[in-house]
């Protein structure tokens, strides 16, 4: 595995993949690496000539300092992982070397209101910079596919607008979402949680399992409120807990009238903002 820190570095490996007609795959990240990154990982190895992976904890989609500053980092570990995983390229970059502060990086995108629900809602500002690192690293890695995770379903489903709206060459892949044991879904901030803590998230997992094998029995709105009651016992506090139509992030008020539903939720345990999500129905 290489290891590039600047784009020009980075630039070398890819002109000499490109010149050899080779394909790239590519998996975005902050680090922190655990087995949900790893699926992707396995991924983009499996279905590129070359693979590669940035790690790079952007700070413009933090809208909370304190969360940027508590964000942890564990590079030594995230090398020996990707390693294992027989990554061809890790791109480890500065601020300064995706921010160069003679470059606009700003990213002027119509996204028909999918960044203003849920998340968007709750933590403003988060998906310009989402959109903003995205592209920036799209631009510098150029890849064939692009490797994101179902766990982040409004990410996925912004950056797959923004593909589309902007006309980018990458076909985007999203890969299903890795969970703990007890069920609940691998983050980077599960760290942050005690033994105890972590295992009683697990219930986030199993309501929302509850709702879809029995989401024709109530309203959206009624699931809701039902679930908010469930969630809401320490060290669990839910945020919100959203039914969405699957391609405009809209809230639903009937199931009938949708193809395509996902229930997201955002829940507080201890002071740690877990999100979660599981699709209803797909037709
Ligand atoms: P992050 O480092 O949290 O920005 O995540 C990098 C990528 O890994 C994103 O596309 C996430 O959606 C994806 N990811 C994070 N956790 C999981 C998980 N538990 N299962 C599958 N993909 C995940």
């Amino acid at each position: 595995m290489i290891i590039r820190k600047t784009l020009k570095g980075l630039r070398t490996q890819i002109e000499h993949a490109r010149k050899n007609g080779k394909s790239i795959g590519f998996t975005p990240t902050l680090g922190a690496l655990h087995a949900g990154h790893v699926s992707l990982i396995d991924r983009t190895v499996s279905e590129n000539d070359i693979s590669i992976c940035s790690i790079f904890v952007n700070p413009t989609q933090f809208n909370e300092k304190t969360d940027l500053a508590k964000y942890p980092r564990t590079f030594e570990k995230d090398s020996k992982l990707l390693k294992k995983a027989n990554l061809d390229i890790l791109f480890f970059p500065s601020v300064n070397q995706v921010y160069p502060k003679n470059l606009d990086t700003g990213v002027d995108v119509d996204l028909g209101g999918l960044d203003l629900q849920m998340e968007g809602a709750f933590r403003p500002g988060h998906f310009e910079g989402v959109v903003q690192v995205v592209k920036r690293l799209l631009d510098m890695v150029t890849p064939d596919r692009l490797y994101m995770g179902q766990k982040d379903f409004q990410q996925f489903t912004i950056i797959q607008r923004m593909i589309d709206e902007l006309k980018i060459k990458t076909e985007l892949v999203v890969c299903p979402i890795v969970r703990e044991p007890h069920g609940l879904a691998m983050s980077s901030r599960n760290e942050r949680l005690s033994k105890e803590t972590r295992k009683k998230a697990g219930k986030i997992y199993q309501v929302l399992t509850e709702i879809k094998e029995n989401f024709r029995d109530k309203t959206p709105d009624e699931w809701s409120n039902w679930a908010m009651k469930k969630l809401k016992r320490r060290p669990l506090n839910p945020e919100y807990i959203s039914f969405a139509d699957g391609h405009t992030l809209k809230p639903i008020k009937s199931f009938n009238r949708h193809k395509y539903v996902v229930v997201c939720a955002a829940v507080w345990a201890d002071d740690v903002r877990l999100i979660d999500n599981v699709i209803i129905k797909k037709h």
